[in-house]
């Protein structure tokens, strides 16, 4: 059985890992070819910012650089999908190389969304890649940019700014609303706008960024009051975005990510999605989404694995949930950023909030000190009914003391 595997993400790379550990119980060795678009050993996004900084590979080669070696992978980095062909069973690549598959795994994750003009103009970074992070990085490090504008404030943008302040750069950030405003609530993102401003952050908020500006290279961000902010280089941080377009006129089920059902099987036979590239579904909503983050991605991988490999595999949908690394204030956010009910919690810089519907967890927010981030999703992935334990449920120790009345709730 040949199975082809479009990207080397943790979506890509999971699969073909639970391929590798299932398939021998089955008395099948699959022959596992994997494509990826950069031309570097799978890579971890999320331990980009750490490797710049610390020069570490470890987590960056999150699984080794030797990975596709040790799984018995055809690994062909480097070069890109160009179209798919359901009907031939084959793929062909950026180079003409044409392979053909069993059965086909789209992984190629998510890319920079940027709608705003002139985000193509040189000199305007983005750091969803490890190609694109690199580049900026290195101009940073040749000191051929001091200043850099950020075009939003999201998980990214805030990510990308911590880095480039601790490598010496004057960082101002653009941002719509508040700072990360789809995984915090204003209080919360308040916080961490207190932590940019003490690094020397300077952050625009409630400010809208028209276009990039510049002739031949960018020079500034026109904003929404008239005024031209300028710096050596521009940073779009303005969402992402599935990597679909080469799978125009292939038949498969696309709107804004590849449409898949509960076992992650698209619309056309022996094809399956993961990951980020993926429009799954809310694991309590049930709501149609990509909901891009590194867990969503690893359990989708496995589910595909184990659908391919003919066990059970229904994907139990996926989940809103985030943590902030780089900022020295541990930040969690879970599930939804506000509800019928609100319970808090504040000391200075340590914040709990918990929001509550119908007498359940909808989602929670903690900020300064994370203990309890567990139990809470537990909680809500549940839906256990915690009306009783009213203010209760903000002591940081909260599983802990009452853990005998919540396996009876
Ligand atoms: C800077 C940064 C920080 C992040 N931090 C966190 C975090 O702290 N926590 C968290 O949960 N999530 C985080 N994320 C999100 C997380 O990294 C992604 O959700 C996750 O990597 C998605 O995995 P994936 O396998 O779907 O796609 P990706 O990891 O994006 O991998 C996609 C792969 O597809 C390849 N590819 C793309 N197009 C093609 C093509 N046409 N042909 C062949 N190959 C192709 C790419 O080269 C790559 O190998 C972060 C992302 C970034 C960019």
């Amino acid at each position: 059985m040949r199975i082809l595997i479009l990207g080397a993400g943790p979506a890509g790379m999971t699969t073909a890992q639970g391929l590798r550990e299932l398939a021998p119980t089955r008395s099948l060795e699959p022959d596992i070819t994997i494509i990826s678009g950069e031309p570097f050993p799978p890579y971890s996004p999320p331990a980009m910012a750490d490797h710049f900084l610390t020069g570490r590979e470890q987590s960056l080669y999150w699984l080794g650089k030797d990975v596709c070696d040790r799984l018995g992978v055809d690994y062909r980095a480097g070069v890109d999908a160009r179209t798919v062909d359901p009907d031939g069973r084959r793929v062909v690549l950026e180079d003409g190389a044409v392979l053909d598959y069993d059965k086909l795994v789209i992984a190629t994750g998510s890319r920079l969304y940027a709608p705003i003009d002139g985000y193509d103009l040189p000199g305007v970074y983005n750091f969803k890649s490890l190609t694109a992070a690199r580049d900026l990085v290195e101009h940073a490090r040749r000191g051929e940019v001091r200043s850099a504008l950020i075009v939003g404030a999201g998980f990214i943008g805030v990510e990308v700014a911590l880095l480039l302040n601790s490598l010496g750069l004057d960082v101002t950030m653009i941002q719509r609303r508040w700072v990360m405003p789809r995984m915090l609530d204003p209080e919360t993102a308040g916080l961490v706008l207190d932590e940019l401003h003490r690094r020397g952050i300077t952050v625009l908020e409630n400010t809208e960024a028209i276009r990039f500006v510049g002739e031949r290279r960018v020079t500034g961000v026109e904003l929404g009051d008239g005024q031209t902010a300028t710096a050596d280089a521009c940073v779009a941080a303005t969402g992402v975005k599935p990597n679909i377009d080469y799978l125009e006129g292939s038949g498969l089920d696309v709107d804004w990510g590849v449409r898949v059902d509960n076992r992650l099987r698209t619309n056309l036979p022996d094809v399956w999605a993961a990951g980020d590239v993926a429009e799954t579904f809310d694991r309590l909503t049930g709501e149609r989404f990509v909901h891009a983050i590194w867990p969503n991605a690893r359990a989708q991988g496995e589910v595909v694995a184990r659908d391919m490999l003919g066990y059970a595999a229904d994907y139990e949908g996926a989940e809103r949930m985030n943590s902030m690394k780089h900022l020295g204030l541990p930040i969690m956010a879970v599930g939804e950023a506000e509800g019928e009910r609100e319970l808090r919690w504040r000391r200075g810089d340590l914040l709990r909030k918990i929001f509550l519907a119908d007498g359940r967890i909808v989602g929670f927010r903690l900020a300064g000190d994370i203990r309890g981030a567990g139990t809470y999703r537990a909680l809500l992935l549940r839906g256990a009914d915690v009306s009783g334990f009213g203010e209760d449920l903000l002591d940081p120790r909260f599983g802990i003391t009452r853990c005998v009345d919540l396996v009876n709730a």
